[in-house]
């Protein structure tokens, strides 16, 4: 679904409404879909041939949780070594981390995904999209008033990157037997104000082998709720805590379904928003949950198959 979503977007050079509508249409038929195909074919073979380069095989998934500070950065690195990035943090120590979890020579990020457009989310990603050769995006499209968002779409579009729009009822296969399993939310926010921009966030698992983890950006209360109500599959052994540790997620409910083996924290040390909060690190402990936090680093964790 990835890469047939990616091909028909890269053949047709459009702008980011159209994008979407290219990827959820199916509209190709005919010679012009063969053409589509054959082109498609092509840069997946191609984007195939780069990987093999920098191919560091050694069949396992590795998640890296940035320490950024008061924020998120996670890259995911598959067994032959494509990446995911999943939000950008607060400054630019994502690209310092980059730099070290990445091949010298490998210039390719396979997919970045914007989990909500706030600043601890997304301050270093138009510098990553200068820098890195950016494969495609997975966002929700929500409309937000911040400069740096504004920088990144006008980047996205100037290059032509493809997006794909959050959508639960389409997963990504990203090779390797590695699959993002999209949770939440639907494709509907696309162009839409958000009053509370926290509850937008995309909620994701990482599927390997027997395991998963869970990625919720700053998810809050209500939408872990939602996000309940829709009977979708949460079961995860890793969680990224909700919103940095916050008082407002983490509910009860949500962690007796998820029933995660080990939670990360992103969080800064001092930071001003009392994360983690006490009382929630006290209830993944009295489940029974290790809690890590990036205050003391970068926290690195391998799947294996
Ligand atoms: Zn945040």
């Amino acid at each position: 679904m990835f890469f047939e979503c990616v091909e028909k977007i890269i053949s047709g050079g459009l702008s980011l409404t159209s994008i979407v509508e290219t990827c959820d249409s199916h509209v190709s038929t005919g010679m012009t879909h063969k053409i589509r195909l054959a082109s498609g074919i092509l840069i997946l073979t191609l984007l195939l041939a780069t990987r093999e380069v920098s191919l560091h095989a050694h069949g396992k998934t590795v998640i890296h949780f940035f320490d950024v500070g008061q924020g998120d950065s996670t890259l995911i690195v598959s067994p032959s070594g494509k990446q995911i990035l999943i939000d950008g943090g607060p400054d630019f120590s994502a690209l310092e981390g980059l730099g070290r979890a990445m091949p010298f020579f490998d210039r390719t990020i396979d997919l970045l995904v914007l989990s909500h457009p706030q600043t601890d989310h997304i301050l270093a990603f138009p510098e990553i999209l200068r820098r890195y050769n950016v494969s495609a995006v997975l966002m929700t499209g929500i409309a937000y008033n911040l400069p740096r968002y504004e920088k990144f779409l006008t980047l996205l579009r100037g290059q032509k990157i493809p997006v794909i729009i959050a959508n639960p009822a389409k997963d990504i296969d990203a090779g390797d037997g590695l699959v993002l399993d999209i949770v939440w939310p639907p494709p509907v926010l696309f162009g839409e104000k958000i009053k509370e921009v926290n509850n937008s966030s995309i909620v994701l698992r990482v599927l390997y082998g027997n395991h998963s983890a869970l990625f919720t950006g700053d998810m809050e209360t209500s939408e872990e709720n939602e996000v309940l109500r829709s009977g979708a599959d949460l079961r995860a052994d890793i969680i990224k805590v909700p919103h940095h540790g916050s008082k407002t997620s983490s509910s009860t409910g949500f962690l007796l379904v998820v029933r995660p083996q080990l939670a990360v924290i992103s969080v800064g040390k001092e930071n001003t928003y009392g994360h983690p909060n006490k009382g929630i690190v006290d209830r993944y402990a009295r489940f029974g949950i290790p809690v890590r936090t990036t205050m003391a680093g970068t926290i690195t964790l391998t799947l294996a198959p």
